[in-house]
C-alpha cells in the first residue's frame, strides 16, 4: 500500500467496490427476470397428488372384502350381492327416499363391478356367447378396431369402467326407450330435477357438440361425483392407455385412445 494512502481510504474503497458489485449483480437479476418474462409462459401450479391408487381406479379388488364398500339392501336392488362406495350409497337412500315422496321408486341394476366382472361382460361380447343389444354377433366382424368399437358403445373395456369406482349406478332399465314414455319418462324427468341435488350426474348424455367422445347415451347412468371426482382427478394423472391389459382385446386400446375418449368422455358437466 502506498504509503500516502489515509487511514479512512481504504475501507470506504472497499464499501464503493462491494456496493457496485451488488448494483451489477442486481441488474444483471433484473435482465435475466425479463428476458424469462418475454421468453416463457408462467407453468400452472401442478396438480395435486393423486388419492386413489391405480388398482382401485382399474377396478383390482375386491368391493365384498372392502370395509369402503357396503352391500345395497335388497329393498333397492333387484340383485343380490352387489355393493357401492359407502358415500355413494348413503346419498343413494337419500335420493331413494325423496324419489319415493314423490311416487317414484328407484332400483339399483348394476353398481360396483370390478376388473374380472367387467372382463367376463367383455368377453362374452368380443367372443360372442352374448350378442349386443342390437343382435349383433361382434365376434363375426373382422377387423379388431371396429369389433372393439361395437362393443365400445355401451360396454367399457376392463380396466376403464366408472363402475369399478363403486360411484356409479344403473337405474331401473337399461334401454333408452323405457325412459322416454310412462312410465319410464316420470323417473327419467325425476332424475334430471333432483339427482344433483344428492351428488347424482348423468355421465352419458346424447353425443354431440358437448360430448362428442364416448359410449353412446345411457339415461340409465348415474355417478355419484363427490367421489367419482377424486377417482377421475387421480385417473387423468395415472391411467394410460398402455396400462389396458389382461383380456381379449386389449391391445386395440392404444389406437381408440381409450382413457382420453371413454374414460373422460362423459358429460362434461360431470367432470371436475
Ligand atoms: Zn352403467
Amino acid at each position: 500500500m502506498n504509503i500516502s494512502t489515509p487511514a479512512w481510504a481504504l475501507p470506504l474503497a472497499l464499501i464503493l467496490t462491494v456496493s457496485l458489485a451488488c448494483q451489477t449483480n442486481s441488474s444483471q437479476e433484473e435482465k435475466q427476470e425479463n428476458s424469462t418474462d418475454s421468453t416463457t409462459q408462467v407453468e400452472p401450479p401442478p396438480p395435486p397428488p393423486p388419492t386413489v391408487p391405480l388398482h382401485y381406479i382399474m377396478g383390482k379388488f375386491e368391493p365384498s372384502k372392502d370395509s369402503n364398500f357396503v352391500k345395497i339392501a335388497p329393498a333397492y336392488t333387484t340383485k343380490s350381492n352387489i355393493y357401492l362406495h359407502k358415500e355413494a350409497y348413503k346419498a343413494f337412500l337419500k335420493m331413494h327416499a325423496a324419489a319415493k315422496e314423490d311416487g317414484i321408486t328407484l332400483r339399483i341394476l348394476s353398481a360396483t363391478r370390478n376388473f374380472n366382472s367387467q372382463k367376463g361382460i367383455w368377453e362374452s361380447k368380443w367372443n360372442g356367447s352374448r350378442k349386443l343389444s342390437d343382435g349383433t354377433n361382434a365376434a363375426e366382424i373382422a377387423d379388431t378396431n371396429a369389433r372393439a368399437l361395437r362393443i365400445l358403445e355401451y360396454s367399457s373395456m376392463p380396466g376403464t369402467s366408472r363402475h369399478h369406482w363403486g360411484t356409479d349406478i344403473d337405474l331401473n332399465n337399461l334401454n333408452n326407450p323405457y325412459f322416454e314414455k310412462e312410465p319410464g319418462i316420470k323417473v327419467y324427468q325425476w332424475l334430471t330435477a333432483n339427482a344433483a341435488r344428492f351428488g347424482y350426474c348423468q355421465t352419458y348424455t346424447p353425443k354431440g357438440p358437448n360430448r362428442q367422445d364416448g359410449y353412446n347415451e345411457e339415461k340409465w347412468h348415474w355417478s355419484y361425483l363427490p367421489v367419482a371426482k377424486e377417482y377421475a382427478a387421480s385417473a387423468r394423472q395415472l391411467l394410460k392407455d398402455e396400462d389396458i391389459q389382461g383380456f381379449a382385446g386389449a391391445g386395440v386400446a392404444p389406437n381408440l385412445k381409450i382413457v382420453k375418449k371413454y374414460v373422460f368422455g362423459v358429460n362434461p358437466e360431470c367432470l371436475d
